[in-house]
């Protein structure tokens, strides 16, 4: 097995760019996680490079796929933004300053003094070649350190946590639900909304979302699997939510709203019928989205204290403005769905609950005295769930599946 070994090298400008179009490059390897830089990002950089300061150092990989003999490690922006400007698709800054007493500014690289071109391609930069010896693995850990121009968000940064929740939350940041957004996927919003949510469902109460503690759950869950209940919850909240806009305007849910949302729809899924009900969900939030929009239009003086404080509270996420948003959408989904009841009761008692009910209770229904097979009687709440009727063996009692649905009719 070859040792590690990376050594620097300076090459110039015009030697990479020969790789680059020889196809010998490869800028996209898997774990890439670069952000996409804008012109403005571009424009200084080869500003930069013209009035000569040192740029830090790119590194390469070396690999033998197809024609790449190099993969870009870091420094694919920068790359990028270079060979973008010898190809003339982008112009430097009308803010440029003349360099060598020539004009830069506006000019694209065919325009530039030919002097200044032979000048930028003749530039040398750090390359640091890396051998085949170094893996994946060392690559994203090295990545992290080594990130440079724009500083890494915390999605970013999470996206080189190996584990499963990354890979869970990538897959739930596909997730057909995120149509609905009003925001776009920039710098992989969508996964931090996932990951802050599935944050939430996997500590079981709304918590701090900061991305420090959000790190701490990518350590936690590190083993998290696709049919954890906290997933199987979240996913079933996400369709739910597509089912209820299917036919209606879109909400355009910021990121607050989709986080908010798919943490209590989660829960009252479980606890309510709600499933029942989403087209009503959706009226009530199309409903209250409107009336929130235009008391914000109102004066002061004249808005509704309950919606304006709802606003304030969607500025900022402390647990006490998420609390405060969980508490008015739930208001705002009991009030506005008045016909929503609390989920039959009787699919809670366990396996063994009803097991022992069944042997109590002798096989004989409390109410008609009819003797039940074992695998076809009801474990029936003596007092109703939805009345505050506990599932507990104290509570329970066997009823013959007649019984049950005439009990179940009567409530
Ligand atoms: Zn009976």
């Amino acid at each position: 097995m070859e040792k590690k070994n990376k050594f620097a090298k300076p090459i110039p400008i015009q030697s990479l760019f020969f790789l680059h179009t020889t196809h010998k490059l490869d800028f996209n390897p898997d774990y890439q996680r670069e952000s996409v830089w804008t012109k403005s990002q571009k424009q200084l950089l080869i500003d930069s490079l013209l009035i000569e300061i040192d740029i830090p150092k790119i590194y390469f990989r070396e690999v033998a796929r197809g024609s790449f003999v190099y993969e870009v490690v870091d420094g694919q922006q920068r790359l990028r933004a270079i060979f973008e400007f010898l190809e003339n698709r982008f112009p430097l800054s009308v803010d440029s300053d003349p360099v060598d007493g020539k004009i830069i500014a506006g000019k694209y690289f065919q325009d530039l003094d030919i002097s200044l071109q032979l000048q930028l391609q003749a530039i040398s930069l750090d390359i640091v070649i890396m051998n085949k010896a170094y893996t994946d693995d060392d690559i994203d850990e090295m990545f992290l350190r080594l990130q440079n121009g724009t500083p890494l968000n915390a999605a970013e940064k999470r996206r080189a946590v190996s584990g499963n929740m990354g890979t869970i939350v990538r897959t739930l940041a596909d997730s057909k639900v995120f149509g609905l957004a009003g925001f776009t996927d920039k710098r992989f919003a969508y996964e931090d909304t996932v990951a802050k949510t599935l944050h939430e469902l996997l500590n079981g109460t709304i918590t701090d979302i900061r991305p420090v503690s959000i790190k701490k759950s990518y350590d936690i869950y590190k083993d998290l699997s696709q049919t954890d209940r906290s997933v199987i919850r979240l996913k079933h909240a996400y369709s739910f939510l597509q089912k209820s806009f299917k036919n209606k305007p879109s909400p355009k849910l910021k990121k607050y709203a989709l986080i908010s949302l798919g943490y209590l729809l989660s829960d009252m899924l479980d606890d309510y019928d709600l499933n029942n009900y989403p087209s009503e969900f959706a009226d009530c939030y199309l409903d209250f989205e409107k009336k929130r929009i235009l008391n914000e239009n109102l004066p002061e003086e004249s808005q509704d204290s309950q919606l304006a404080a709802f606003t304030d509270a969607a500025r900022s996420d402390s647990i006490q403005d998420i609390k405060y948003r969980d508490e008015v959408y739930r208001a705002m989904i009991i009030g506005g769905i008045p016909q929503l009841a609390l989920k039959d009761p009787t699919r809670e008692f366990t396996q063994d609950q009803r097991l022992l009910i069944y042997l109590r209770d002798g096989g004989i229904c409390s109410n008609c005295g009819s003797r039940c097979e074992q695998d076809n009687f009801h474990a029936d709440h003596k007092k109703p769930h939805s009345k505050g009727g506990a599932t507990s063996l104290e509570n329970g009692q066997l009823l013959c599946p007649e019984c049950n649905q005439k009990k179940g009719s009567k409530e």
